[in-house]
């Protein structure tokens, strides 16, 4: 149950249609894993501590850089040097005391990936390398765990929520490294701002009950264009096993 102090808190949001204060009680039993604390999981880790998710999982390795603070905003000037899942983690808890940041100061790798997934049922994938992304991708599939995808390049991002027994990221792209967005070649700040902030939107929907509606979010915030493309089953998919005849593996 809520105490008084949340009903104040989340006042805005358990009015929210479809929310409500059982919506707000799922929100506070829901843990994310959010891997990835940078441009993307800056604004993500924000939203969803703000929101009051229960529990939050950083999954980091990197410190902090001067070149980073232009788009991860929840850091400052004197966290350069410093652990990003740390500070992340004590951001976190600054903003709201009734979430529990856990913080893993190590990269997700085959070796931790099921282990640090099993444990959460949200997972963002806020990285920015195509190793990470294919990693989160089968991890999410062989556990069964709601996967927020973003990418960002540029001025551009893609969103998408891929659900278990509905196709994957593989799907959408059989060669990740050909299809998803390349990570290194410049990000306007707003733009992952923007995606990182989608991304906490789709988990909170996915913990009060929405469904997702089943398609990448194309943005390009450089000439405000926007698209949606319908995600698609991949037959015979080798992460998912696709849609072949129309069956989706594990379902
Ligand atoms: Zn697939």
């Amino acid at each position: 149950m809520l105490t008084e102090r949340e009903f104040l808190r989340y006042a805005r949001q358990i009015v929210l249609p479809g929310a409500g204060a059982e919506g707000q009680e799922k929100l506070k039993r829901t843990s994310v894993c959010v891997v990835g604390a940078g441009g993307l999981g800056a604004p993500c880790i924000a939203y969803l501590a703000g929101a009051g998710v229960g529990r939050l999982v950083i999954i980091e390795p990197g410190r902090l850089e001067p070149g980073n603070l232009h788009r991860q905003i929840i850091y400052r000037n004197e966290d350069s040097g410093f652990s990003k899942a740390r500070s992340a983690a004590a951001f976190a808890a600054r903003l709201n005391p009734e979430v529990k940041a856990d913080m893993r100061i190590e990269p997700l790798e085959e070796g931790n990936a099921e282990h640090i997934v099993s444990d959460c049922d949200i997972v963002a994938d806020c990285t920015d390398n195509f190793a990470a992304r294919a990693l989160i991708n089968r991890t999410c599939v062989r556990l069964r765990k709601p996967l927020v995808y973003a990418a960002i390049y540029r001025f551009e991002a893609q969103l998408a929520v891929f659900m278990p027994g509905r196709g994957c990221l593989a799907c959408q792209f059989p060669s990740v490294e050909e299809g998803t967005i390349r990570p290194d070649e410049g990000v306007a700040g707003p733009a992952a701002g923007a995606a990182g902030a989608m991304q906490a939107m789709e988990a909170l929907k996915l913990a009060w009950g929405m469904e997702p509606d089943g398609h990448m979010l194309l943005m390009d915030l450089r000439n405000n264009e926007f698209a949606k493309a319908r995600l698609r089953r991949l037959p015979g998919c080798p992460v998912c096993g696709g849609g072949a005849n129309g069956k989706i593996s594990g379902t």
